[in-house]
């Protein structure tokens, strides 16, 4: 298992080139010789796209999407065929953000490798999830399948999630798009946690519903529950 952080300026030693980068993350797991590291790279660079002239630069000469590129080749490196993406698109360009993703899905299915994939981005969840995990204030509200989780949401937050992804596409298709109009809604003070739901404040249900006491109570507070078809949803009324 490996992990792909998010500040690779912070994840790569500013002091060392790509080459040692990549030799450090070969000889900490395998017991191997120099001519055997150097294959190992080549190996590593081909895998990742990234030019052989690249392994003289320091972290800072790189672009961001090259800087991407070297931190899931050390990933790949020992050899893990589990990897926590950490916002991996995270302050990149869309074209950029794009050949990124496509990368992971291409090493995916040719060395078989399994994602956990942390991200803010609805549009990149959608394209690159068999599964979805949705969190709210540090506690699961719901998951599933990621095409269920997409199209028939059950809890309120996952539905004014994936709602407002929908209505941000059709804004940018008609070019009227000015910005996120549930931008406010979720900001929450993690310091002064609500009784029971933590959705409740925001949630449009508990409102529409005459803010039921269920919702609110301590002891009641609302824990996944089965719905079928492993999609699970923490809502005492989902939709
Ligand atoms: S439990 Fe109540 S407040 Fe929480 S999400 Fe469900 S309806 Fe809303």
């Amino acid at each position: 298992m490996q992990m792909i952080f998010q500040d690779l300026d912070a994840a790569l030693n500013p002091k060392m080139c790509i080459r040692a980068i990549l030799k450090e993350a070969i000889r900490v797991h395998h017991n191997v010789d120099g001519a055997e590291v150097d294959r190992k790279i080549s190996e590593l660079l081909e895998q990742v796209n990234l030019k052989e002239s690249k392994l003289t630069n320091y972290p800072h000469e790189l672009s961001g999407g090259e800087k991407r590129r070297v931190g899931i080749a050390r990933a790949l490196a020992p050899g893990a065929r589990f990897l926590v993406a950490d916002e991996p698109t995270s302050a990149l360009d869309v074209s950029i953000q794009a050949q990124v993703i496509n990368l992971l899905k291409d090493l995916q299915k040719n060395l078989g490798l399994s994602y956990l994939f942390i991200s803010h981005d609805l549009r990149i969840v959608e394209l690159v999830s068999h599964k979805v995990v949705v969190m709210y204030m540090g506690k699961i509200v719901e998951m599933g399948l990621a095409n269920r989780i997409a199209e028939a949401p059950r809890h309120p937050y996952t539905h004014i999630l994936w709602s407002s992804l929908v209505e941000k596409e059709s804004k940018e298709a008609s070019g009227t798009s000015s910005g996120s109009k549930s931008a406010g809604w979720g900001i929450c003070d993690f310091e002064r946690p609500y009784r029971g739901c933590r959705f409740a404040p925001q949630c449009p249900v508990y409102r529409r519903r005459g803010r039921p006491e269920i919702c609110i109570n301590h002891s009641t507070e609302p824990q996944l529950q089965d719905m079928g078809e492993a999609h699970k949803v923490a809502c005492h009324f989902p939709l």
